[in-house]
């Protein structure tokens, strides 16, 4: 039985996602600039994506500009200002993070407003932590910003279908997603911007995405964004039914575990379709090893931070104690993790925790 409990690092491209994609491969493979019916209905298609990613996030169309994912979003906001006017959270993706940073933490507001007072800077906070699930008071950070700092960018890659996201109410000068976090296929992304015409991108060529972002669409893509952003858009059933996973989790975690663990959340403020947690005395990379030889997937961080052993920035903010910081799984799933799952993967889990840590204590 092979179980996948990584939705963070992606997701499956749903089958009504991919037959509402096919067709644009094959039949409909026009180039959008062209002038004949094929252009003209694979034009009509992006705008038809576009609206539809639009009203998701209650945006309006011309706001949204497909990219390939939320790296290039994020790349495409840090283009727009220099090097040195760049302030971001240490909880940032890599491709976010700059030498300015904001910790977390109950002074944020002094933080934030310490940032200098110079134009054009722009602060940078996630609206979700894709690590651990921690909701941020994106709205109060937003006016904060506003105050002191020119722009707010928030990355919402891990948000997007696990809150409820709505740009003009938080007040967001640009927004990154990600398709393939809420099965859309991988190599699409959307940067919103709330003034897109203050804006002028350096990507030379056709001029497609207004402008901002030239280069030939991935049509396929575009339309299998929007589709999944109608369809995987965050919903309160959805999310009540990941919390009963997420404690049942839990519950079945504080039965089985052989040894102790700290689970690495905001309390009362987390995304409950995550549940990383801190396990004491194994290495997660050990532990998540054999999983995987069990054809289990976890992850022991974001996929991002994979090929370096040291603790994220967002798993040191948490200051566990030695024997805890190097034991951090990952458990990301949807609403369809059924009991028998949970209790298979805890059983595993259990059992492979307990043979770590007595060949260590040996
Ligand atoms: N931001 C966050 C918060 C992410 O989790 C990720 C993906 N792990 C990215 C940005 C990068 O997204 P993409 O894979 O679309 O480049």
């Amino acid at each position: 039985m092979s179980l996948y409990l990584d939705n963070s690092a992606t997701t499956p491209v749903t089958r009504p996602v991919l037959d509402a994609m096919l067709p644009y491969f094959s039949s409909l493979y026009g180039n959008p600039s062209s002038s004949y019916k094929y252009g003209r209905i694979a034009k009509a298609a992006i705008r038809q994506a576009r609206k539809q990613f639009a009203k998701a996030i209650n945006a309006e169309p011309e706001q949204i500009f497909f990219t390939s994912g939320a790296t290039e979003s994020n790349n495409l906001v840090r283009r727009f200002f220099g090097k040195n006017t760049i302030y971001a959270s240490i909880y940032e993706h890599p491709s976010m993070r700059t030498e300015h940073i904001v910790s977390g933490g109950d002074d944020f507001t002094a933080q934030i407003t310490s940032c200098a007072h110079v134009s054009n800077t722009l602060l940078s906070w996630q609206y979700v932590n894709s690590e651990t699930g921690m909701i941020f008071p994106i709205k109060y950070i937003s006016d904060l910003a506003h105050k002191n700092i020119s722009y707010f960018h928030s990355d919402m890659t891990a948000a997007f279908g696990k809150v409820p996201i709505d740009v003009e109410h938080l007040d967001v000068d640009f927004a990154s997603f990600s398709g393939h976090k809420f099965h859309a296929p991988k190599g699409i992304g959307v940067l919103y911007i709330k003034e897109p015409k203050k804006f002028h991108s350096d990507i030379i060529g056709g001029g497609q995405e207004f402008g901002l972002r030239s280069g030939t669409e991935n049509v396929p893509a575009i339309v299998g964004i929007g589709k999944a952003a109608e369809l995987y858009n965050y919903s309160e059933e959805k999310e009540k039914a990941c919390k009963i996973i997420r404690d049942k989790l839990i519950t079945q975690l504080c039965a089985k575990m052989p040894c102790d663990f700290k689970i690495l959340e905001n309390k009362n403020f987390n995304v409950p379709s995550i549940l990383n947690i801190a396990i004491q005395g194994v290495e997660g990379e050990s532990v998540a090893l054999i999983l995987d030889s069990k054809e289990i997937f976890v992850s022991t961080g974001s996929a991002c931070h994979s090929k370096s052993l040291e603790a994220s920035p967002t798993v040191k903010s948490f200051n566990l104690p030695p024997e805890y910081e190097h034991g951090v799984i990952r458990i990301s799933f949807g609403d369809d993790l059924t009991y028998s799952d949970i209790a298979y993967f805890v059983d595993e889990l259990a059992r492979i925790c307990g043979i770590l840590s007595s060949i260590r204590g040996e």
